[in-house]
């Protein structure tokens, strides 16, 4: 090889080298970051897009490392999927929004919680068990907690699936598909598993003001959800025009940048209470 090829070479690999060093450094920290209190929990705002107000919020983890600030989920879930880590990482994440969600009660605030589970969690025989015994530990009402499942885990084993979502809806939580639309799973299960809502994926909505097609997919989504009385949350709303659309067409709630961005529980409880101290 050439000199500029082998440099491009040497420059790729170092590379390589840096990216699987970061993987490892994470893997290895990640064990120990539930032990040593690293993780928190940031809420976003979801909306009622006739109210305009706050109805509920998804939960969403971060790793606050000490060396290095916070690391996002894009970083560490695949990580924590792949070593199995998301099992005890996704117990932490439900035993604290079930906390904040008593606190939330304390200070006569309803609001709903959503929390994201991994395929592997819905997977995981015993995780209904442990929702029970948290929910009855914390004593939560479990009509204010949602259980967000991506397509992906619709489409693994069945009875495994179908009994974790049927048991935690005789509870009273609600279960929400995630990122509808960007799975490769048929519309079949849509009719047969115990679900309440349907969140449009963010690659739908981002060109719903100009983009013909999206807006063909998004309006026949929210007739087909409307009529299998399942509820619509639209993903990723961050223009005026975008919301426009989406009232128009009679989608029932909104998530995005224009309403807020993920915020520390304190900051959500802040918005919260000038929300119900202005109406
Ligand atoms: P997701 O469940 O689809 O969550 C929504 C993501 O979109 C969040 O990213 C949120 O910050 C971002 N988002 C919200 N509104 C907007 C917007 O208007 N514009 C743009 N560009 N982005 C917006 P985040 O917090 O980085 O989380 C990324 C993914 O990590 C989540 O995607 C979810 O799949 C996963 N994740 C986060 N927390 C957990 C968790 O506790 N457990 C599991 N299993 N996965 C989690
Ligand atoms: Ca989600
Ligand atoms: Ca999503
Ligand atoms: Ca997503």
């Amino acid at each position: 090889a050439n000199k500029k090829t082998r440099n491009a070479i040497q420059f790729y690999s170092q590379e390589l080298k840096e990216a699987s060093h970061r993987r490892i450094d994470l893997e290895q920290a990640l064990k120990l970051a539930i032990e040593n209190d690293e993780l928190l929990l940031n809420l976003q705002p979801i909306l009622n897009l006739k109210t305009l107000k706050i109805e509920k919020a998804e939960v969403l983890v971060r790793w606050n490392r000490p060396d290095e600030g916070i690391v996002m989920p894009s970083e560490f879930i695949a990580i924590a999927e792949k070593t199995g880590l998301i099992v005890p990482l996704g117990k932490w994440v439900f035993n604290k929004a079930a906390e904040y969600l008593k606190q939330l009660e304390r200070s006569d605030i309803q609001i709903k919680l959503s929390i994201n589970l991994s395929p592997m969690q819905v997977m995981d025989s015993s995780f209904f068990e442990f929702i029970k015994s948290t929910i009855e530990r914390q004593q939560v009402d479990p009509t204010l907690l949602e259980l967000e499942v991506t397509e992906s885990s619709l489409i693994n084993d069945y009875n495994e699936v179908f009994n974790l979502l049927n048991s935690a809806r005789g509870l009273g939580l609600s279960v929400s598909v995630d990122d509808f639309g960007t799975g490769y799973s048929s519309l079949a299960y849509l009719k047969r598993l115990p679900i309440d809502i349907l969140k449009i994926d963010r690659s739908f909505v981002q060109d719903i003001a100009t983009d013909a097609n999206d807006k063909a997919i998004v309006m026949a989504v929210i007739a087909m959800a409307h009529q299998l009385k399942l509820k619509v949350i639209a993903e990723g709303v961050e223009t005026q025009e975008q919301q426009r659309f989406l009232v128009d067409n009679e989608c029932d709630s909104a998530q995005g940048y224009l309403f807020s961005r993920p915020i520390l529980f304190a900051d959500f409880v802040k918005l919260i209470s000038s929300q119900w101290q202005s109406s």
